[in-house]
């Protein structure tokens, strides 16, 4: 069997499964759910040597950043899903008295996942918890560039569910686009805008909906009243972690520019504390995912005046952690998504002028804001729409299960996380149930009707 047919009788296998019914009983679901959590405890250790064989992830950063956010996420799940999952009575309008208004969460039917190669573990297992939670079936894409965490993603599948109920399909662009022509019932992408793109055409043609995870590049602003000490560390925490290859990492600083030197001066004592004189040497940090990339992003370490860092280690695919100062927006690493340890620095006088210039840009996947005025907070989150954020910090807003994680325009659409990954894989189906017990005859043609019409329905 070639890979085409073999994905198409997955997708009928699991089409056949959905329609037994049995994925609808909550019951089901939260066994499945607790299965799952069991074998991802059994299977820990595995997880991080995976991620330190492909991405070089120090055990620390692999437990919060991959394993540990997805225990929280299935904990939090199997608490409330019950709740969730309940048929909801709404309020009844006038115009509907006697009736009882009911919103059904039911699952699309077979859900596709393709994750990226960035966190490999918990961008493919999350969205599956969210699919799962809501009842459907599903198959993840794992990421090629991250063979070690792939495979065992599909091993660890294949030891928790049967392959009608999940299944893990792994493979480069061309099994994505097969799965992509499949007749699935909903699409869950996480990756790059220009894919994402390609992704959201393909799903056009069945009209099937989608939730786009996409990327971008993320401003931060450091004010001029902000704690200079602090703000650096969240922000080399945020920009560092995993060698900066993280979707919401802060792609570049605008920096006040009465406090820039001492804010460098701090995130060069950050960078020093979280990694040593010599991060090339320490082994838990992090190494750029290919050639490819790396190369790409040695190109732009010329950009402006090196600041910190700009070392670079070729057979391993490692750059220190790089500040670049002088930076102006018409250089090639202002042009994309960094997507990697370099920190690009631009300064401003005036903070109208820092939030004109992040509007001219496409919508950023997430912003970040150093302040503790609380006018300046107000006026830059009324001015700016980002996927989401945090003001005096970076990257949490992603770690906690009540906010919706997504973006907005270019950096994706629709989110996920909590109540609203449910919410994201079900389809909210609205019912009314209407009396028998009396009848109102204006609505039905007649003499007096819409004298009765017009007064239930003015203006
Ligand atoms: P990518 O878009 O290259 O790949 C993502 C997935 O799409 C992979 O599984 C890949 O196999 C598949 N793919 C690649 N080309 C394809 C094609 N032509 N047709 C169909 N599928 C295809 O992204 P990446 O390099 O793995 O990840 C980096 C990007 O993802 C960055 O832009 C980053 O910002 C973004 N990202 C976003 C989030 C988020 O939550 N919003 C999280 C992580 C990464």
């Amino acid at each position: 069997m070639n890979v085409n047919d073999s994905i198409a009788a997955i997708v009928s296998e699991q089409e056949r499964f959905f329609h037994k019914g049995i994925t609808r009983e909550v019951g089901f679901r939260l066994q499945q759910l607790r299965k799952l959590r069991q074998v991802i405890i059994a299977r820990e250790s595995d997880i991080i040597r995976a991620l330190r064989k492909d991405l070089n992830k120090g055990e620390q950063e692999a437990y919060t950043t991959e394993i540990g956010i997805v225990y929280k996420e299935l904990s939090f799940i199997i608490k409330n899903l019950k709740g969730w999952a309940k048929p909801r009575r709404v309020k009844t309008a006038l115009t509907h008295v006697g009736s009882r208004g009911m919103i059904y969460p039911e699952p699309y039917g077979k859900a596709l996942i393709i994750a990226p190669w960035n966190y490999p573990w918990q961008l493919a297992i999350s969205p599956l918890i969210g699919a799962l939670a809501a009842g459907n079936t599903a198959i993840v894409k794992p990421s090629e560039l991250t063979p070690a965490v792939s495979g065992l993603i599909t091993s660890i599948i294949q030891e928790t569910f049967p392959p009608e109920y999940v299944a893990s399909v792994e493979g480069g662009p061309d099994v994505s686009t097969s799965l992509l022509e499949q007749p699935m019932d909903y699409i869950f992408f996480t990756g790059s805008t220009h894919v994402g793109r390609i992704v959201m055409e393909a799903a056009a043609k069945r009209l099937t909906p989608v939730t786009l995870e996409l990327g971008g590049k993320s401003p931060c602003i450091v004010h001029e009243d902000a704690p200079l000490e602090l703000a650096a560390q969240r922000v080399a925490f945020g920009k560092f972690t995993n060698a900066g290859q993280t979707c919401v990492a802060p792609d570049y600083l605008l920096v006040h520019s009465r406090v820039k030197e001492k804010f460098i001066s701090h995130l060069k004592g950050s960078i020093t504390s979280f990694y040593g004189q010599d991060p090339l040497t320490n082994i838990d940090y992090g190494r750029i995912v290919s050639k490819k990339h790396y190369d790409r992003l040695s190109s732009f370490l010329d950009n402006g005046n090196q600041r910190h860092g700009g070392r670079t280690d070729k057979d391993q695919l490692r750059i220190e952690p790089t500040i670049l100062d002088d930076i102006t927006w018409d250089m090639p690493v202002m042009e994309e998504e960094i997507f990697g340890p370099l920190c690009p620095i631009l300064t401003y006088d005036d903070l109208n002028d820092a939030i004109r210039a992040i509007n001219d840009r496409p919508k950023p996947l997430a912003l970040y804001l150093f302040t503790d005025n609380e006018d300046v907070q107000d006026h830059v989150l009324s001015s700016i729409s980002f996927g989401g954020g945090c003001v005096n910090d970076t990257l949490m807003h992603l770690a906690t299960p009540y906010l919706p994680f997504g973006g907005v325009g270019e950096s994706g659409m629709g989110a996920y996380h909590g109540e609203y990954s449910f919410h994201t894989f079900s389809h909210s189906k609205s019912v009314l149930k209407q009396t028998n017990r009396f009848d109102f005859k204006f609505r039905y043609p007649s003499k007096n009707g819409l004298a009765i019409l017009k007064k239930l329905l003015k203006p």
